[in-house]
């Protein structure tokens, strides 16, 4: 559930911190859908929103945060954690896309933005094709004040999925595409890799 226990103008009567909301998922998850829902409704009460990305991540247009139903919102691509402090100084709420692709500085990033009394809202990848922790993402769910949690269906049995199955034979960690490369999978589908998917051919 998102948190709505406070509100971002009691925290800037009373000088108190902002706070940290994390969305994590594997792939075909919703959390990009997740996070525009929220960055929207915080558009709609005029609060002034502001959304990066990583520069890495430029399958879509570069301008804007794309999921994968083209509900899309602008957003600034970045090159690196840091310039998010720089490009976020006038905004109450910060939205961060795609966030396992940035370095491990993102944690503390996130930290000075919620003291300074900004509601973060970070997405991404908790775990990488391999099943491990990706980049920064268990840091940061670690600080969060909510971790959200969303899931996809198996593509193969229909269960929740919480794992990215990569369908091509390639041990980089960082191989970017949509249904031709990755597949939503659940705890056992993913570590039996002899279940092939329906559509595989040998
Ligand atoms: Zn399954």
């Amino acid at each position: 559930m998102e948190p709505q226990f406070r509100s971002l103008r009691d925290s800037e009567n009373t000088h108190q911190a902002g706070w940290i909301e994390v969305v994590a998922g594997c792939m075909f998850s919703g959390k990009t859908e997740e996070l525009i829902r929220r960055l929207k409704r915080a558009v709609i009460a005029k609060q002034h929103v502001e959304i990066f990305k990583p520069t890495i991540d430029t399958r879509y247009h570069i301008e804007n945060i794309v999921s994968h139903n083209h509900n899309s919102i602008r957003s600034t691509p970045v090159s690196s954690a840091k310039e998010i402090i720089l490009r976020a100084v006038d905004c109450n709420v910060v939205g961060i896309d795609e966030a396992q692709f940035f370095g491990s500085e993102l944690a503390e990033v996130c930290n000075m933005l919620a003291f300074s009394g900004k509601r973060v809202i970070v997405a991404g990848l908790d775990m990488d094709f391999a099943g491990k922790p990706f980049g920064p993402m268990p840091e940061l769910m670690a600080i969060a004040d909510y971790v959200s949690k969303v899931h996809a269906i198996c593509m193969v049995c229909g269960a929740p999925a919480g794992y990215s199955y990569r369908l091509v034979n390639n041990n980089e960690t960082l191989l970017l595409g949509e249904t031709n490369i990755y597949e939503a999978r659940c705890r056992t589908c993913f570590h039996q890799s002899e279940v092939l998917p329906p559509n595989y051919e040998s």
